[in-house]
């Protein structure tokens, strides 16, 4: 199977919402008159962001599942993407699998793959993500207001306790481990969610790299404080024992990985905040409050400081 049999096997499908897709130079895309672009690119290598033998299904779902969070941040609507792969060999099987779990996903939330690039080389999966929204509508990181609540979407943590199974640093029972493993490996971007926070939240965010180093990143580009309270922070329905392991409050505030949205709203919008957590059946949490100041600072249930030793993952810093 050559390089042209291989993406009109598996990454040709019908792009009703596009001009041209798959197969051209470069596809065309006609956007809806007066909304703007929000543009967005996530690379995922093996070994560095998933386990070489990670099944493919899961791999096409998240591959695309941490672009799409990205456009949830944004409130942006997802409209197309393109995939540029890199393949140590064409596996048909792996292929048809990993093109199962991306598609499925794409389907669900009407994004379109409109093209790409392929070679060979070391496994990598970059998708680079186009969405629509309204000017000045965004949800940005440097929009965060003094006085501002900080909401999260749903628990944190439970993704970063899978990985520390399957790297041997914990056990998991079967119960915590299929619930942990489903965060990590299909986790749902929450694009709804974002899109219905345009014109009701300031900032927003998507944890991919841990809770407090993802706050960090608004407070530090709003120029504000972020206080979050620990016993205010939703917990993933784990074990009694899962949530005692000596790794777990790590996983909760800073492992990434479950694209949980974080998001900050002025006082007066908690009413309609809660009505759209149950329109949209998401637990959303109230967890603390952005003031005057700089950095993120985690109160305990006395409201004590607590000291921070690693707030997050990062890339170069590990
Ligand atoms: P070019 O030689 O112009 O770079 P390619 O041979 O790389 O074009 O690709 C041929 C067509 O297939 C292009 O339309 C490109 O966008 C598309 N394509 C290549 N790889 C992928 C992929 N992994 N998924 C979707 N479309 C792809
Ligand atoms: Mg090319």
């Amino acid at each position: 199977m050559d390089e042209f049999a291989l993406i009109s096997r598996f990454f040709s499908r019908p792009t009703p919402n596009s001009v041209l897709g798959v197969g051209d130079d470069a596809a065309l895309i006609a956007p809806t008159a007066g909304m703007q672009i929000a543009v967005s690119a996530d690379t995922l290598v093996e070994g560095r962001h998933f386990f070489a033998d990670v099944d493919p299904v899961a791999l096409g779902w998240k591959s695309l599942a941490v672009n799409l969070s990205d456009m949830a941040a944004m409130g942006a609507i997802p409209r197309w993407f393109t995939l540029c792969l890199s393949l140590p060999r064409a596996d048909a099987a792996w292929l048809e699998a990993f093109a199962e779990g991306l598609f499925a996903l794409a389907e669900q939330h009407g994004v379109e793959l409109i093209g790409g690039d392929t070679t060979s080389g070391p496994l990598t999966i970059s998708i680079q993500i186009l969405g629509e929204v309204a000017p000045g509508k965004a949800l940005r990181r440097d929009s965060a207001c003094d006085g501002d609540d900080i909401w999260l979407s749903g628990p944190t943590g439970a993704a970063a306790m899978a990985v520390c199974h399957r790297y041997g640093k914990l056990r998991l029972d079967e119960d915590d481990l299929a619930y942990c493993a489903e965060r990590l490996d299909r986790p749902q971007p929450q694009i709804a969610l974002g899109h219905a926070l345009v014109g009701l939240a300031h900032a927003a965010i998507d944890v991919s790299d841990g809770l407090l180093a993802d706050l960090g990143h608004i407070a530090q580009r709003s120029g504000l404080a972020a206080t979050v309270k620990l016993a205010d922070l939703p917990l993933p329905p784990l074990s009694d024992e899962a949530c005692a392991l000596p790794q777990f409050d790590h996983c909760l505030l800073a492992g990434g990985d479950d694209y949980q949205l974080c998001f900050t709203a002025p006082v007066q919008a908690r009413p309609a905040i809660v009505a759209l957590g149950a329109r949209l059946a998401l637990p959303l949490a109230r967890i603390g409050n952005f003031s005057t100041g700089r950095g993120v600072h985690l109160l305990d249930a006395n409201g004590q400081a607590l000291r921070l030793a690693s707030a997050g993952f990062n890339h170069f810093n590990d």
